[in-house]
């Protein structure tokens, strides 16, 4: 089997993506030219430049800014269970086969929405792909990190209440320049006080501090990017030494100017270092690529072979919030296509 039908068919995690990034670009026209958001001229082309990067943007608002379109069409319930049921589909196509799901729950009471009917219109979507794509999946509500710290205790609390439901983390999501980790300190406590996991968005632009610090402050299990961790050797120990597991998006890292070019990102050296490393897409609409296209780049640009593709998945279903029934259920797909490639 050549490399590219392997890395189509080999069953794949996915633990950073987030809902409102990777909207199909025709689901946006079509939602937004329903409820009259667009005029009714826009055609797809001129709408994907509105919602994705090509290249690199020069900051990080810039990137989030692509989101504006569409969180616009996901305040109705029948529209946000729409575009988690497509993402599901569309990571069912790639096998990827357990994918943890983040979004902001606030971002979606424009329409008055609760935040309650936010969530649950995702879980069931999640439930749906569970029954009839067979792709196990898990929930992280995100804060913003502008938000104001009393919104992240209701955050918190609302993870709280569908834990059971198929909600396995918060996050702290947006700008890290301006917004540092330790103004949610308390939503992060009462999260793990409630046996909630935690992931923290953190040096995914140039502040390594913050990792440690949101692994020390704010119970973090997992770094969402952890790009500039290199900068800081402290930093590198102890998530070596602690196997405080990276979400890793390299293009998004490319498309932020994280990194000046898939070539430079660090992921090879902290695999090679044995940081536990995972592979994620952070956004497939804005960011342009998909879980399959990641693992391209990274064995053009990085040297990855099939040992590294390998350990990044059995890392991502290892490391992940799912269940011990989801990680056996995973590993017993996989060892069965490992059994077939023989
Ligand atoms: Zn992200």
């Amino acid at each position: 089997m050549n490399l590219d039908k392997m890395l189509e068919l080999i069953p794949k995690t996915e633990l950073h993506c987030h809902l409102d990034g990777s909207v199909r670009p025709t689901t946006i026209l079509d939602i937004a030219g329903r409820e009259d958001i667009i005029t009714s001229d826009t055609n797809l082309n001129v709408l994907e430049k509105q919602v994705k990067v090509f290249g690199k943007c020069n900051s990080l608002k810039e990137y989030l800014d692509k989101f504006n379109l569409p969180i616009k069409i996901m305040q109705k319930e029948k529209n946000i269970y729409r575009v988690a049921v497509e993402l599901l589909e569309d990571a069912s196509k790639e096998n990827i086969r357990y994918i943890e799901i983040r979004f902001a729950p606030f971002n979606h009471l424009l329409d008055n929405l609760k935040p309650e009917q936010a969530v649950e219109a995702v879980l069931s979507a999640m439930n749906y792909g569970r029954d009839h794509l067979g792709i196990m999946s898990n929930l992280i509500l995100c804060i913003l990190r502008q938000e104001p710290p009393s919104r992240g205790i209701k955050l918190a609390e609302l993870a709280r209440k569908y834990s059971s439901k198929g909600v396995a983390a918060i996050d702290l999501a947006g700008d890290e320049a301006n917004f540092p980790p330790e103004i949610h300190t308390e939503a992060f406590e009462l999260a793990k006080s409630y046996g909630i996991h935690r992931t923290v968005h953190a040096g995914e632009t140039g502040i390594p501090e913050n990792i440690l610090k949101s692994i020390k402050i704010l119970h973090a299990e997992r770094i969402g990017h952890g790009t500039c961790a290199y900068r800081d050797k402290n930093t590198l120990e102890y998530l070596i030494a602690h196997k405080i597991p990276l979400e890793v998006c390299v293009t998004s890292n490319v498309n932020t100017s994280a990194v000046n070019s898939y070539r430079e990102h660090p992921i090879k050296k902290y695999l090679d270092k044995n940081i536990v490393v995972t592979v994620n897409t952070d956004n497939t609409t804005v960011s342009n690529t998909d879980i399959i296209q990641e693992f391209k780049y990274l064995v053009k640009y990085q040297d990855f072979n099939f040992e590294d593709i390998k350990k990044v998945i059995q890392n991502g279903v290892n490391y992940s919030f799912a269940s011990q029934e989801d990680k056996n259920n995973f590993k017993n797909s996989f060892n069965s296509f490992m059994d077939s490639i023989k």
